[in-house]
């Protein structure tokens, strides 16, 4: 039964049946919230696909409550037939799998397009023929650069919401040239939003698209040389909480005068379950998913970071505790950056209700709390033996 044994009912007070969903890249940092949530929560079952279950072992021991409603399946869904079978035993597929860190999207642009679209076109096609509902997880990366930045620096429009608010149904889609194969991720999620949308619109597919704004907390992405390679480069989170770690300035690409919008990971996660306990609501729509109250410029979060991690640790900041770094530096030739992130929050409001509550300044104590019980000592050992580590 759901955690607390009670019926749950859904926004219009209809008593929820439970469900079984098939979770594609379930092992991630989303999946493994939302599968935290949906074993404490509902009583919905899980088919948790993914290549890794390190972020999700905690949740797969036979003495847990829950136990029996959550089975890990390893395959990775590029070459394997047995995909079909489980969205097939499915009620609802939800697809989170991709190769979605910035800093391959330029240096591994293949690999990025065949993941974010040539890899989700099975999952597309398995549930449109077999009428099965699916959520997508696309992202905020789509609507690329804002209207505003085209314009001279200082121009009055640019202080004109309607040049910089992500809006589902209004904003276009604005990416750089080709050869600054930034783009090639976005690209490549718009495309096979184009292509659930024609599914629905064509053959009835029951879909619902989530484009995430900067979804933050414990277990994002790794830190280098403790739990993923030395010289990965995973998102923003985790580079200056490993900066933080290591006690060396956090690393400002081109000065960080780029702006994001973060949403807490916890928030966030209540906004999909709304999405899959309502889908009278949530089928047929795009859902900006973010918090546009957390608007920081990419400095003033290295800022906020370093005095959070002050708090958290009871040591002083570093004297001079950030760099500038070019972006061809850091992430090579081809990077390109999205200036501007403020989800607009009409659509998901009027349909489900929902509204982030965790301010930048709670989400980053409790994660940042979590990053240094979790990797301190890790690092410690790490810095003081760099060959063995290596
Ligand atoms: P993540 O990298 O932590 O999780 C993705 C998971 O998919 C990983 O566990 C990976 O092993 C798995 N996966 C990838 N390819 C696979 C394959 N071929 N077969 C099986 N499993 C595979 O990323 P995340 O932050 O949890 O993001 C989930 C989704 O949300 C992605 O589609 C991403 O593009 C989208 N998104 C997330 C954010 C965010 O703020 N976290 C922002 C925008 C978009
Ligand atoms: N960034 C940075 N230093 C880092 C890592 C990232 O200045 O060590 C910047 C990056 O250039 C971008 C922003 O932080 O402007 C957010 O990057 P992230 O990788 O989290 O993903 P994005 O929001 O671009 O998808």
């Amino acid at each position: 039964m759901a955690g607390g044994g009670a019926v749950r009912l859904d926004l219009d007070g209809q008593a929820i049946q439970p469900l079984t969903i098939c979770m594609v890249g379930a092992g991630g940092f989303i999946g493994s919230h939302l599968c935290e949530k949906l074993m404490a929560e509902t009583s919905h079952r899980v088919l948790a696909v993914d290549v890794y279950n390190d972020k999700i072992k905690h949740l797969l021991g036979s003495d847990l409550p829950w136990s029996g409603r959550i089975e890990f399946h390893r395959l990775n869904i590029k070459h394997d037939s047995r995909l079909e079978g489980l969205i097939k035993m499915a009620d609802l597929t939800i697809n989170l799998a991709a190769i979605c860190t910035p800093a391959d999207y330029n240096t591994r642009p293949l690999d990025t397009i065949y993941s974010n679209f040539i890899d989700a076109l099975p999952v597309v096609k398995i549930c449109s023929e077999n009428n099965k509902r699916l959520i997508h997880f696309s992202t905020c990366e789509v609507y690329g650069k804002t209207a505003g930045s085209f314009l001279p620096q200082g121009h009055p429009l640019r202080n004109d919401a309607d040049f910089y608010v992500l809006k589902e149904d209004a904003s276009p889609c604005i990416f750089g040239p080709i050869e600054k194969q930034r783009w090639s991720y976005a690209c490549a999620k718009q495309l096979i939003e184009r292509l659930i949308y024609a599914e629905g619109a064509e053959n009835g597919l029951e879909f619902t698209i989530v484009r995430p704004f900067n979804w933050i907390g414990p277990r994002m992405d790794f830190i280098p040389g403790i739990d993923g390679p030395s010289e990965g480069v995973p998102r923003v989170l985790a580079c200056f909480s490993n900066n933080l770690l290591r006690r060396e300035p956090l690393k400002l690409v081109d000065g960080g005068q780029s702006q994001r919008t973060f949403v807490y990971i916890k928030d966030a996660i209540e906004a999909v379950l709304l999405m899959i306990e309502n889908p009278a609501r949530a089928n047929g729509q795009i859902f900006n998913v973010g918090n546009p109250n957390n608007e920081v410029t990419v400095k003033q979060l290295a800022e906020i970071m370093t005095e959070v991690y002050s708090k958290v640790t009871g040591e002083a900041p570093l004297e001079v505790p950030t760099i500038d770094v070019s972006s061809k530096e850091f992430y090579g030739e081809g990077y390109d950056d999205s200036d501007r992130r403020i989800p607009d929050m009409t659509i998901i409001n009027r349909q489900l209700g929902w509204n982030p509550k965790t301010s930048l300044w709670d989400l980053l104590d409790s994660t940042l709390t979590y990053q240094h019980k979790t990797y301190s000592q890790a690092v410690k050992l790490a810095m003081a033996n760099p060959v063995a580590s290596s």
